[in-house]
């Protein structure tokens, strides 16, 4: 505890200062551009790596990054998803996998979750990716099964995300867009889903330059085949090898 108190204290006497206008116009209202669902790890921070300052991003962070279908589980994450579509008006949604996710190990290995009542309920919402997974990749070492079923899940959550009634209605009138990224810790790079070519991309970004290169919208429909990861592909089923 005495840790976050001295973190407070340095914030109120070097960070604040410097941000005080912004917390004064903060006050009285908000108008996040962009809805992240990501993970609740402690290594993935979207404010951290997408430089934003508050009222920026609106976000939304559970174990596994995950968007239960609407029909399913109506619960923190849908009224999330409805509060920052309805009322603030997000343009964009992105569902935000990592590297090294405690939620995707306990996903390849179910018995795992013992004891875990609660983590093992809520990571039903991502047997779907498991089944696809396991049905289009064959057998690769530890960390290539694991980005896969990664990969797997944000997609799957995109499929969930399109069931709910506030994001659908949007994203057929094209006033929302919805985007897959998985970020890795080491390299801190991201990989962006890109639908039409059913794999992940890393965003480019130039050195010595403050922009990166426009990301890869993904929202035209459900892929459909197994796709290439950007990082290391893992062996589909049928490959030659
Ligand atoms: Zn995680």
């Amino acid at each position: 505890m005495e840790k976050l108190i001295e973190g407070f204290a340095q914030f109120r006497k070097v960070t604040y200062p410097t941000k005080e206008r912004l917390f004064k116009k903060l006050a009285s209202g908000q108008a996040p551009h962009t809805l992240i669902i990501t993970c609740a790890d402690s290594r993935v921070v979207p404010e951290y790596f997408t430089s934003s300052d508050p009222g920026e991003i609106f976000v939304v962070r559970n174990v596994g990054n995950i968007v239960p279908p609407y029909a399913q589980f109506v619960g923190g994450v849908s009224a999330a998803i409805e509060y920052a579509v309805v009322v603030l008006g997000v343009k964009d949604i992105v569902v935000c996998g990592h590297s090294d996710c405690g939620a995707m190990k306990a996903t390849l290995k179910p018995g795992s979750t013992e004891g875990m009542p609660a983590v093992t309920s809520w990571l039903q919402h991502a047997q779907i990716a498991r089944h696809v997974f396991e049905e289009n990749y064959d057998e690769g070492d530890e960390r290539s099964k694991l980005l896969a079923l990664t990969e797997e899940n944000v997609i799957a959550q995109l499929d969930h995300l399109r069931t709910h009634p506030s994001v659908a209605a949007r994203l057929a009138s094209n006033r929302l867009r919805i985007h897959g990224w998985v970020f890795d810790i080491e390299s801190a790079d991201i990989h962006v889903y890109d639908a039409e070519n059913r794999c992940f991309r890393t965003i480019e970004v130039e050195e010595g330059t403050e922009a990166a290169d426009e990301t890869v919208v993904a929202g035209n429909g459900r892929a459909t085949a197994p796709r290439a990861s950007a990082l290391q592909a893992p062996i589909r089923k049928g490959d030659a090898r």
